[in-house]
Parts: C-alpha cells; structure tokens; sequence
C-alpha cells in the first residue's frame, strides 16, 4: 500500500483524515506543527498525540519530508540544493545566510514554461508544477531549516503559473499550525500574469515582487515572452491602485544590463511608473546565462539609478548578487547538481 503523504496539508485536512477514528483537531494540530515547525520525519516523535493516533498514522501515512538529494557551497556561504520529486523531476533551492536574515529561495515549479530569454531554468524547460507540499518542504528540510527567517518564491518556476499550490504554501508557512513566518517575510515573485496577481494580492497577506526588466512594453516583449499577453502597463496599474495593508510590499525587480534597459530614458520611465505609489525598486545585477547578452551595469549606474529614484521620493535598493559561483544567482538555476 503507497502511504498517503501528509506534507502540505493544512491541520484541517489532516483532522478530516483522523476525525473518523474518533480524533481530535487539536491532534491534528500537533502532528501539522510536528512536521512543520520540527520537520518530524517520523511519528512516534510526536508528544502531544495518543499512541493509537501514532500507530493510525504510521500505518496509513507519512509526514513526507523529502531531504535534498545534493548541495553546493559557494565561496560567499550561499548553500545550493537541488530536491526530486518520487518521479524524478529536478527542483532547486537556495540558502542564503546574510548578517541580519537568513534567506531561503525556493522553486514552484520543476523547469519553467514562460521562456524568458535571460534566464537558464526556462533553457531547462517545463518539467511539472511542484505540489504544495514539495513548496514547503524546501524550508523545512534543508539542515539550516531552523534559521530561515526569510522565504522567496524566486526559484525555478513562474508562481501565478501554479498559483493553487503557491497559495496553499504559503498559507502552510503563514499558519500558526504551520511554519508561524510573518507574511511580510515571505515574498512571491512573477513576471506577470494579470488575473494570478490579482488574485495572489486578494488571497493572501505575502509580499509580491514583479520582474521588470524594461518598462517599455516593445523591449520588455523581447525578454518576457508573456508579456504579448499581459502588458506591463496594465499590471502596473493594478499594482498602483491596489490598496496595501501596512507593512506588505509590493516592488519591482529591476535586472540591469548595460545600454539595453540603464538608459536616462529607462530611469526616468522607472520614476513615472512607481512615483507617488507604495511600489519599491529592487536594482538587481544581471547574471550572464548563454544568451548572447553583453554586459552588466557598472555598480556606478546602479548606484546612480538607486540614488536618482531615492530623491525623487521612490524606495529603492541594490541586491547584492549571491551564489553566482555555483549558478545559484537570479536566472542561473537550471537543475545542474547530480
Ligand atoms: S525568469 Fe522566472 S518566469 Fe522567466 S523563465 Fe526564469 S523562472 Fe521562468
């Protein structure tokens, strides 16, 4: 008999499975909080549960964690995994410590169908979605699973392109059966498809980041197949208009590339789309994949950028580029681990 997995379900549904034996909610909740928040990997390491619920438990089910199959090291300390699925599709992860938070970027999907042409996970190809449950067992089962306080979904994969299993995990990280993160700790990144954001942003409490690459929707087109069906400009709108609760972020991801999207015109486009809007700018460097692109922006032009929209009253950042060494970088995840 194949035991069903309980990794990404919530304590309701884990209730629905033991309430005919004459259990609990509350029983439920502790086993959801024993494999969320310990990653109990066998349920005899419950305490709060009755030995007749732990022998029902293991002889029907398993907490299904699934541990990752290899890592990489990179010189910066960032921490590459790469995870399979029972049927063998190749998924990554990547842990990255930092002085004041420790961040985990995880994969919705195994590959990715949105063909960006910057990025080596869609040179990968589309190999299925990723279940709620292999969402959330990247968190819980890595060894530094205890000191993520951060999780972003900016691995492999487009979220709104799997957005049922997205919202159910985050929703198992946000809930106080489950990982108990702070939304405003979790954010979900996209290239932008208009009817997942506008549901994302009405069904959960997380962070949203959008990848913009160019503001112009005639280059943008060139990078981001997608957005022939969802222009940017409409999305931004959206965005503009939604009304954030306080402390949820919504900002753009701005890679940047020399002369193709670092010009003045590119800037001062950046500063008319997000002025006066709670919308941050995250400057990212560009990573070269095998595409053909030239070169990064000088960290001058990026500092010059940041500064340009600091004044003119816009929030903006630089991300400092992790893991590049070991392809771990935004753009270079592409399942090379054996
Ligand atoms: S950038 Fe994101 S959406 Fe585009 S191909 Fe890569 S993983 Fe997919």
């Amino acid at each position: 008999m194949i035991k069903k997995s309980l990794m990404g379900l919530s304590a309701g549904e884990i209730s629905a499975l033991i309430e005919p034996e004459g259990f609990l909610l509350k029983h439920a909740v502790s086993v959801a909080q024993s494999i969320y928040k310990k990653g109990a990997s066998d349920f005899e390491l419950i305490n709060k549960i009755p030995g007749k619920l732990k022998a029902l438990l293991k002889a029907n089910f398993t907490p299904g964690i699934l541990q990752p199959a290899a890592s990489e090291l990179s010189a910066d300390g960032t921490i590459k995994y790469l995870f399979r699925t029972p049927d063998g599709r190749a998924f990554e992860s990547v842990f990255i410590p930092d002085k004041k938070r420790n961040t985990v970027c995880i994969s919705t999907q195994s590959g990715c169908r949105m063909g960006c042409s910057f990025c080596l996970t869609a040179a990968y190809g589309f190999h299925g979605n990723l279940s709620a449950g292999e969402i959330v067992n990247q968190v819980l089962s890595i060894p530094e699973a205890g000191k993520v306080t951060h999780v972003v979904l900016m691995g492999m994969g487009e979220p709104m392109d799997n957005l049922d299993n997205v919202l159910k995990a985050c929703e198992i990280m946000t809930a106080e059966w489950g990982l108990s993160l702070s939304p405003r700790n979790i954010t979900v990144s996209t290239v932008g498809i208009t009817h997942g954001i506008e549901r994302f942003l009405a069904d959960c409490e997380c962070n949203l980041t959008l990848s913009l690459f160019s503001p112009f929707t005639d280059e943008r087109k060139v990078m981001i197949p997608i957005e022939t069906l969802y222009p940017v400009n409409s999305i931004i709108k959206l965005l503009r208009r939604y009304p954030l609760k306080k402390k949820r972020r919504i900002s753009l991801a701005y890679m940047m590339i020399k002369d193709l999207n670092d010009t003045d015109r590119h800037l001062a486009e950046l500063k008319a789309i997000t002025s006066g809007s709670r919308i941050r700018v995250n400057l990212l460097p560009f990573h070269p994949a095998s595409n053909g692109i030239k070169s990064l922006s000088s960290s001058e032009r990026m500092m010059f950028f940041k500064h340009n929209l600091v004044i003119s009253g816009i929030s903006a950042s630089i991300r400092k580029s992790r893991g590049a060494d070991i392809s771990a970088a935004c753009g270079l995840l592409a399942a090379g681990l054996k």
